[in-house]
């Protein structure tokens, strides 16, 4: 995901709004078992402050993520504000992202790690498909919300278990 900063890069003090899609990679989600179902879709308002470009923005796209608690695939969506600012290379050797910094060159900065980034955060730890799921049965690993198994009634209290044993 590229920003053009060519005509903002002769105009200081000005800002140029603009707005970028393109599709995620879910390499980056592979971890927490994620996906992207839509594009990343991002709107941002870059102002040239004279020596950086400072870019305040909002990320939105769909996820598809499991349940943390019945592992089930749900959509969540995200919808989030970021910060990023971005500054010309001297060389081609400084294009990195270096303490927040995107340094760039040839008037283009690739802004894809910040939006990641932001996608990222966006992401509670533990991630429901809904507020009450009542997630799977320790016993038999059913999931609570679609069958009531009656595990919970066949527990049988441990010290009963072995008078049961001297039968
Ligand atoms: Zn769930
Ligand atoms: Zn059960």
């Amino acid at each position: 995901m590229r920003i053009n900063l060519s005509r903002l890069i002769l105009r200081p003090r000005e800002r140029e709004a603009f707005f970028l899609e393109t599709m995620g990679n879910d390499c980056f989600l592979e971890e927490i078992g994620g996906k992207f179902l839509t594009s990343i879709k991002v709107e941002i308002v870059v102002e040239n402050t004279g020596n950086r470009f400072v870019g305040r923005g909002n990320v939105r796209t769909l996820l598809q993520l499991p349940c943390s608690r019945c592992l089930k695939d749900f959509t969540y969506p995200v919808d989030t504000e970021f910060e990023l600012t971005m500054a010309e290379a001297v060389n081609s050797d400084q294009v990195s992202v270096d303490d927040g910094i995107i340094f760039f060159e040839a008037d283009e900065a690739d802004i894809m790690s910040i939006v990641e980034e932001a996608i990222f955060m966006a992401i509670p730890i533990c991630s429901l498909c809904r507020e009450d799921c009542r997630g799977l049965c320790l016993v038999c690993g059913q999931d609570k919300n679609s069958t009531s198994c009656s595990c919970q009634q066949e527990t049988i209290d441990p010290r009963w278990e072995k008078l049961k044993n001297l039968q």
